[in-house]
Order: structure tokens, then C-alpha cells, then sequence
């Protein structure tokens, strides 16, 4: 059996099964990971501008970063990776997806069911007062946008290094790890955490790791039990066009 046959077993197999996604998801739309050799976060090193400390410091040039990251989340259409994962929702296989990312691609891409565990960069708020904007109420210019109540520079509703996980979805998705049977973790490094931890509890109450990701990663080699190596723009559709095979 290879390996697309193996995953496509598991999910059948699986009475619950979640997935995680992570910044290789959204590559292929061109959004780029923290790790391309010419992506964004060469020019923005991630732990000087992504940290809160630095947003509070100086918001205004955390905001040149912001500005550049939006012109490409605002035109990024949802590609054909999205677009499996909503399937298999549809076809009943997957029942909810753990995003790290914050670019609403998924929810484009028709899926329901999505846990934004690092937050939505369409949304803003205010780290003073507390005031939230949706996309709706303030449509974002060539100036950071301040807060309608306190007139400080409002935050894109994501969450910065040295901030926690939102309640609910850190809530939700322990949750979820607790129950599900198998778990896809497809484009993330698994080195942030929390959101790194899902996998381990899926595996550690005897569920199935299934990893795709063009490269390994630290899970591949001590938790994942099946591994299809690729972009996920390729290996997602092709375990669907498995999983629509007769057996
Ligand atoms: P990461 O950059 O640490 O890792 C990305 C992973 O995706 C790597 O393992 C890489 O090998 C893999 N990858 C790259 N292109 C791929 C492709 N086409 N197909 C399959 N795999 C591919 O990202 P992460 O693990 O998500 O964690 C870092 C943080 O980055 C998260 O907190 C997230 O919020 C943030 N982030 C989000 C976005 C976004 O919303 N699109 C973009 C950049 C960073």
C-alpha cells in the first residue's frame, strides 16, 4: 500500500479527524512562510517585528511590515490546498481545521469549520482600550489606523509573540486533539507553541499522525506515522482524488 492509500485508510477509518495548518498552506497563494530564503520575514526578522514588545515600542514601523504583509493577504485568492481541505469537510472526512495562519483563506476556500489560533489580520483592536474594529468599520489607508475611542494606533487582531492564545480557540482545540482519531498536519514547522502540541496529544491517545510538508520536520521522524512529502497544493487534492478512488 503507498502512502496515499495509507492516509486515505486512516480517514476512513478515523471517526473524528482534524487537521493543523500552518504558513505552507498558503505559499502556494503567495503568501510566503517564515522560512523562505526570499520571503518577508528576511527583510522583518519575526522576533523583532512580530513580538508585542515591539508593536507597544515603536507601532508605527511595526506597521510598515504590517501594511507589506496585507498587500499580499488582501489579493492572495485561496489555492487548490484550501480548496482539498474544505472538500473533505464537504465529504464528510474532516471535521475541523487548527489554523496558525491569519490570512482567512480557508473560510475563502469554503471551509466551516476553522479555529484561528493565532487570530485574523482583518480584524483590529486597540491594546489600550480595548475597542474592536471588523473589517467592515475601518478600511485600512496608507496610515496605521488609531482607535476611534483613545486615538492610539490600533493592532491587526493577530496574536504577536509574548501575547496568549485566544481562550476559546486554545480551548476548542485541546478539545478536538482529545477526541480526534487522526490528525493531517499539513505546512507548519511544529515549532510553535502551543499550536505544536496538537499533534502530540492526537498521537499520544493512540490517534494517527498524517504530515505533509515539502520537508521534514521534528515530528516526521518521532510522531508521524504516515508522511507524504510535497507541496500541499499537490499532496492534498491527490489524497482526495485517493480517498474518491473505489477501493
Ligand atoms: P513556518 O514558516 O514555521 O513553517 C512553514 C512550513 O511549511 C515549513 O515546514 C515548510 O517546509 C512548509 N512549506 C513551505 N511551503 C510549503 C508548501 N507549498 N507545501 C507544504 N509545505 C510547505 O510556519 P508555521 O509552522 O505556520 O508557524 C509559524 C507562524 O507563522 C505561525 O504562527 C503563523 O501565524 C505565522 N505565519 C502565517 C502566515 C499566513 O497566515 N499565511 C504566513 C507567515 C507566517
Amino acid at each position: 500500500m503507498d502512502n496515499y492509500a495509507k492516509a486515505a485508510k486512516i480517514l476512513r477509518d478515523s471517526s473524528l479527524t482534524i487537521a493543523l495548518t500552518g504558513a505552507g498552506v498558503s505559499v502556494e497563494s503567495g503568501i510566503p512562510d517564515f522560512r523562505s530564503p526570499t520571503g518577508l520575514w528576511e527583510k522583518y526578522n519575526p522576533a523583532e517585528y512580530a513580538h508585542i514588545d515591539a508593536f507597544r515600542r515603536d507601532p508605527r514601523k511595526i506597521w510598515n511590515m504590517i501594511f507589506e504583509l496585507m498587500g499580499m493577504t488582501n489579493s492572495a485568492q485561496p489555492n487548490p490546498a484550501h480548496l482539498a481541505l474544505a472538500e473533505l469537510e464537504d465529504m464528510g472526512l474532516l471535521h475541523s481545521i487548527i489554523t496558525q495562519n491569519i490570512d482567512n483563506l480557508h473560510q475563502r476556500a469554503g471551509s466551516k469549520n476553522v479555529i484561528e489560533f493565532h487570530g485574523n489580520a482583518e480584524y483590529l483592536h486597540c491594546i489600550y482600550c480595548g475597542a474592536q474594529y471588523s473589517p467592515e468599520e475601518f478600511v485600512v489607508g496608507t496610515e496605521p489606523p488609531v482607535c476611534k475611542s483613545c486615538n492610539e494606533i490600533l493592532k491587526p487582531s493577530v496574536i504577536f509573540f509574548g501575547e496568549t492564545i485566544p481562550y476559546d480557540a486554545l480551548l476548542e482545540s485541546q478539545k478536538l486533539a482529545n477526541t480526534a482519531d487522526a490528525v493531517l498536519v499539513v505546512g507548519t514547522s511544529a515549532v510553535v507553541y502551543p499550536a505544536s502540541s496538537i499533534p502530540h496529544i492526537v498521537k499520544s491517545r493512540g490517534g494517527s499522525v498524517i504530515e505533509m510538508n515539502l520537508e521534514q520536520t521534528v515530528l516526521t521522524s518521532s510522531i508521524t506515522d504516515v508522511y507524504l512529502q510535497g507541496s500541499a497544493g499537490e499532496t492534498l487534492p491527490g489524497l482526495v482524488d485517493q480517498l474518491k478512488k473505489r477501493e
